[in-house]
């Protein structure tokens, strides 16, 4: 296994960190952020968890590769704000639109180059879709037809099961979010592309545990591990 890091919008004030991890064997390629908004700490924890476990050669990509860009967002994360704009409303809506964000457009080029497999997106959300299905904490996230939806079924019932309170239990939504990561993901790359959502008012450290089982599960079912 080989690891390197690089920069992302490198000489810019948006530069950010990201790392390729090449596994030993040929195999798909996975592409995994975190920090799109900067006010949702959990995934950036579980991302940066991620890459130092890798670092640490306590976890191994076996096969293919792996990009992990841990904070999309620095500025909004220094500030544990959402960002402004939504950097999760300026990815290319079509094949003829661009991306309208330093940000958006770095990472677009990013995924183009590796033609990922998997986009996987990490977020946190308000509420808990198990009572209300209005909204999206404890989500996984995929566009209507999107190959990935049954490995995101299989992933929730694993994930779930030692869940005791179904309340706190994971749900899959299939919607289109023109302009997000996925949206492009899955439209332009034709990925399997998945936003993961953890619930806010869940403790930090259930939160991040629910992001690393799910990454971890989506790299398993990806042959990546
Ligand atoms: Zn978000």
């Amino acid at each position: 296994m080989e690891m390197k890091k690089h920069l992302l919008a490198k000489g810019t004030r948006f530069e950010t960190p990201y790392y390729v991890i090449r596994g030993n064997s040929k195999g798909k390629s996975m592409m995994l952020t975190a920090g799109v908004h900067g006010n949702e700490i959990a995934s950036i924890l579980a991302a940066e968890r991620l890459v130092d476990l890798l670092k640490k050669n306590r976890l191994w990509i076996e096969r293919g590769t792996l990009i992990v860009v841990p904070i999309v967002n620095r500025q909004a994360y220094k500030l544990r704000i959402r960002g402004i704009p939504d950097l999760n409303r300026t990815f290319p809506r079509s094949e003829k639109d661009k991306a309208r964000h330093r940000l958006s457009v770095a990472l677009f080029q990013l995924a183009k180059q590796y033609q990922p497999a998997w986009y996987v997106d990490l977020h946190e959300a308000n509420g808990l879709s198990k009572i209300n299905p209005q909204r999206l904490g404890q989500t996984l996230i995929a566009n209507p037809k999107n190959a990935a939806i049954p490995a995101i079924k299989r992933i929730v019932a694993h994930v779930n099961r030692p869940i005791v309170q179904k309340s706190k239990q994971f749900t899959v939504r299939l919607r289109n979010l023109s302009g997000s990561g996925r949206h492009a993901a899955h439209h332009l790359l034709k990925a399997k592309a998945v936003t993961v959502e953890t619930c806010w008012s869940l403790p930090m450290s259930d939160r991040v545990i629910y992001q690393m089982k799910i990454m971890k599960g989506i790299l398993a079912e990806a042959n990546l591990i």
